[in-house]
């Protein structure tokens, strides 16, 4: 006499969330995967009525009650679940946010206990363990507010009952069969419960599961788009972010700051005759080899093309001014060999340290002329403004 289980195979998180969250006019798959849930719902259902009504069979044969109430009561369950698979069918619930019509569902089968629970008073206690097991059910999908409505028709329908009228509410355990029937009807709905339980647990746990997954996706998203792809050091637009902050932090600190715009010598000539995906080799071995030599709080980004600007926060000019020059060496003294044979690659650095009248602009420029001033001198050298 159980109305609510499904069959609940963890469903992956695209349809968890959607039972979960079913809302406005969604996609054909999405439509179609909802029907589908749907059914197993229904079979669910009718299942569970199947177990119902052989329990009462049970008392029925025993003599406790009547032979039709037990096929009165599979036919009513039926009945109420034939209406809704023939609404599902027909696509009415998904002009709905809960397409199941969870609300009109349980509903209906409160009422067709408490109809029989007025009906068939003896085996009451049966009818009325099965409001826990449409409760559990119907809370899975319910909102707050609809729970306390339905809780509330319920009393109702309980009130009339227990109240307006004396029938003998009760459960028949004289006879051995009687008291089997009853341990079946509680042990049913106690299994029954325990699945929608479990079902609630391994949706939370999906859930869960899913919601770290779109933290890791979020922060890559995020890393993506500050990153440039082929150096992995800052895109531009981070970068000059990043300056601004270093900007206002100086000011705010009194702390000195410095730039360094880099650029590689004569890379066209790399690119030209060693070919283009060595030449990007060359950016990437290039970035690696600033990343292991620049301090922790020092940030590094492409500025554009084979030009890279290096933020140093906390520095004054004599110390951005080493750093920049250990940093030449250091690329000058890679074997770049092991690229192409013969290749050499130098760059060449434009220094400056922030003046209290800089913008970022003016910051930039006064650093691009410093490194002009590199190129110009010969380059594979750092000029300090
Ligand atoms: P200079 O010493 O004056 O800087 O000479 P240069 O050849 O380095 O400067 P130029 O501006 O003439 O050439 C820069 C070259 O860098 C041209 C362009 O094809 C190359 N370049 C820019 N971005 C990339 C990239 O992502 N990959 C590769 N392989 N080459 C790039
Ligand atoms: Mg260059
Ligand atoms: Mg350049």
């Amino acid at each position: 006499m159980n109305t609510a289980a499904t069959s609940f195979p963890e469903r992956n998180a695209a349809e968890v969330a959607d039972l979960v969250f079913a809302r406005e006019a969604a996609a054909p798959e999405v439509v179609a995967r909802r029907a589908r849930q749907r059914r197993q719902m229904y079979i669910g259902q009718v299942a569970s009525y199947s177990l119902g009504a052989s329990v009462l069979l049970l008392y029925a044969y025993d003599g406790a009650i009547s032979m039709g109430v037990p096929s009165l009561f599979w036919l009513g369950g039926l009945l109420i679940i034939g209406t809704f698979t023939v609404l599902s069918e027909a696509g009415f619930g998904d002009r709905f946010e809960d397409h199941y019509l969870t609300v009109f569902q349980i509903s209906a089968h409160t009422a067709l206990q408490v109809v029989f629970l007025l009906a068939v008073p003896t085996v009451g206690v049966a009818f009325l363990a099965v409001l826990f097991l449409i409760f559990a059910f119907g809370t899975l999908r319910m909102t707050s507010s609809q729970a306390m409505v339905t809780w509330g028709l319920t009393t109702c329908g309980l009130v009339v009952v227990f109240l307006g009228s004396d029938l003998p509410i009760g459960l028949p355990v004289t006879t051995r069969l009687q008291r089997t029937a009853s341990m079946l009807c509680f042990v049913l709905v106690i299994g029954q419960c325990a699945t929608l339980g479990l079902f609630g647990a391994t949706l939370r746990k999906i859930l869960y599961r899913r919601s770290i997954e779109l933290k890791a996706a979020y922060q890559r998203i995020e890393e993506l788009a500050e990153l440039d792809e082929l150096t992995g050091s800052y895109n531009r637009r981070c970068i000059m972010r990043l300056l601004d902050t270093a900007i206002e932090e100086s000011r705010h600190a009194s702390t000195p700051c410095a730039i360094a715009l880099i650029d590689l010598d004569w890379f066209k000539r790399i690119n030209d005759a060693h070919g283009h995906p060595i030449g990007d080799e060359v950016l990437r071995t290039f970035a690696i080899t600033i990343f292991a030599n620049i301090g922790p709080a020092d940030c590094f980004g492409r500025y554009g093309g084979e030009e890279f600007l290096l933020l140093l926060p906390g520095a004054d000019g004599g110390a951005a001014s080493r750093m920049l020059d250990r940093l030449r060496q250091i690329v000058a003294d890679l074997d770049w060999n092991a690229f192409s044979p013969g290749m050499r690659v130098t760059i060449s650095a434009g220094v400056v340290t922030l003046r209290d009248n800089d913008t970022a602009d003016t910051f930039l420029v006064r650093a691009d002329r410093a490194l002009y001033s590199a190129k110009a001198q010969g380059r594979n050298r750092v000029i300090t403004d």
